[in-house]
């Protein structure tokens, strides 16, 4: 079965690629099937809503069964802020550096037990039957308060997990634990092999 991804982060493309392959699913981008996935506004209150609005955007344009994820950063001290927000706290979309520095400056006074956090990913497929399955991962760690590390994206390089940051984990040992990489194993299981 042809299954349609809506990214073009070569990461997220890859990642999900390596699940859902062995399954029998053959993937695909907009791009492969020489069509452009209209880029939908991700206005919904959750990661799930905007994963959704993805996923039946891209089943209904491309006819084919369509992937999609959305995913975030919740810190407790900050009421589970940028959440939603989180590709735009700065007010500039994908501006990572300003979200980080915003971020710390929102922490300057939180202490080292309240800066508590978690990525969350949401994945939902949509079929053109008008089915859907949906999976959610999270990851628990801690903001902390430098930059570290240089690999990764986003928030990586403030997001420690014990004693690293995610920047100074490779990619496999990011995969491992990180929260796509938990919604991807729990979508695994609810995936039905074709
Ligand atoms: P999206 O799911 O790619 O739309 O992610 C939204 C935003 O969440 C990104 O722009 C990053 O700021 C942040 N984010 C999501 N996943 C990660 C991650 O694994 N590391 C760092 N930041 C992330």
């Amino acid at each position: 079965m042809k299954i349609i991804i809506a990214t073009h982060n070569k990461h997220k493309l890859a990642e999900m690629a390596r699940i859902l392959e062995p399954m029998g699913y053959e993937v695909v981008t907009d791009r492969d099937l020489g069509i452009e996935l209209t880029d939908v506004e991700e206005n919904g209150k959750t990661f799930l809503e905007n994963a959704r609005i993805k996923a039946e955007s891209g089943c209904r344009e491309s006819g084919l069964a369509c992937i999609a994820d959305d995913s975030g950063l919740c810190v407790d001290a900050l009421g589970g802020e940028p959440g939603v927000y989180s590709a735009r706290y700065s007010g500039e979309h994908g501006n990572d550096a300003a979200n980080n520095e915003k971020l710390l400056s929102r922490l300057a006074e939180v202490p080292d037990e309240k800066r508590t956090a978690r990525f969350v990913c949401a994945i939902c497929v949509s079929f053109p039957d008008g089915s859907e399955i949906t999976a959610e991962g999270a990851c628990e760690g801690k903001i902390g308060y430098e930059y570290r590390g240089n690999n990764g994206f986003g928030y990586d390089p403030l997001f420690m997990v014990g004693y690293r940051s995610f920047a100074e984990f490779s990619a496999e040992e990011k995969d491992a634990v990180s929260h796509r990489g938990n919604a991807l194993k729990k979508l695994q299981k609810l995936l039905p092999s074709v």
